[in-house]
């Protein structure tokens, strides 16, 4: 367990409090960090979607988080993304404690520092691929000829450079899934976080996404992957494997492996 010194919960500017706390130089802080995070849907009967997840991951760190449909990857994607509260526990990104964070700033959380894939592209059809990617910007406040030049840069990043003024409708799945790729990377965020990025796409396509991935991942973006696929989540350094709300293995856990599932202690500081 991290020693790290959660943030100050003081300050009133969105942009002040998503100050990372000065790390005094005692080590790196996660990326993200979860701790005994549950989440509960409904009340009759309450469905348990997670129960008790614990990982953090580092920056720089290729993360696939595989499971069967139902053992709890979306809402993880979720709680991750901060698009959810968790019903217990506690979630970070770059040190930041979600449960202290208004709905606005959490907002700011997402806009700055998460970019997101999802397995359907969500593009908008009838705007130019630079809209597209730059209207990933508009939350953050970037003004609109920045936003260009950024979509245009992140767009070449992806191999897509010289179909700018492109629609989606013009493209190939693979295609536009490197548009949303270049979406989620034009804020140049903290971590990369794509659920089922491959799962619309024929497999020679898939394997294309899977190698832009590791070329991102080798250029230094930190990067969470899920997939219900072991074939794709066995070409990552790390295996994050989740049955029932709960993780079973964990390729990266690093030898402070004192405690596994059972371990009840009172987790609450
Ligand atoms: P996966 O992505 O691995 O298929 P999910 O996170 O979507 O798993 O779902 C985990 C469990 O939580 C399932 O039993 C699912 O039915 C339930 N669940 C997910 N979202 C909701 C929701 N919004 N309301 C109620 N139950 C949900
Ligand atoms: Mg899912």
């Amino acid at each position: 367990m991290s020693g790290q010194t959660p943030v100050r919960a003081s300050g009133k500017g969105g942009a002040a409090l998503l100050e990372p706390p000065s790390s005094g130089g005692e080590g790196i802080v996660p990326v993200l960090e979860l701790a005994e995070v549950t989440k509960t849907y409904g009340s009759e009967p309450p469905v348990p979607a997670l129960r008790g997840v614990s990982f953090a991951v580092q920056p720089g760190e290729l993360v696939a988080i595989v499971g069967p449909s139902g053992s709890g990857k979306s809402t993880l994607l979720h709680l991750m993304g901060t698009l959810e509260r968790p019903s217990s526990g506690r979630v970070s990104i770059t040190a930041l404690d979600v449960a202290e964070m208004s709905d606005r700033q959490l907002a700011a959380v997402r806009a700055t520092r998460i970019g997101f894939v999802f397995q359907m592209f969500f593009l908008a059809e009838h705007a130019s691929l630079l809209e597209n990617v730059g209207d990933g910007l508009l939350y953050a406040g970037v003004p609109v000829l920045e936003r260009r030049e950024r979509a245009a840069e992140a767009l070449t990043r992806v191999g897509l450079g010289d179909r700018l003024a492109a629609r989606p409708t013009q493209l190939s799945g693979g295609e536009r899934q490197r548009v949303a790729i270049a979406r989620a990377l034009v804020g140049r965020p903290a971590i990369v976080l794509a659920d089922e990025p491959t799962g619309n796409l024929d497999s020679a396509t898939g394997q294309a996404i899977m190698a832009l991935i590791d070329e991102l991942h080798e250029e230094g973006a930190t990067i969470v992957v899920i997939t219900h696929e072991h074939e794709i989540a066995a070409r990552f350094p790390r295996q994050i494997i989740l049955l029932d709300g709960r993780i079973v293995t964990d390729t990266g856990r690093l030898d402070d492996t004192e405690t596994t599932a059972a371990d009840g202690r009172e987790s609450s500081r």
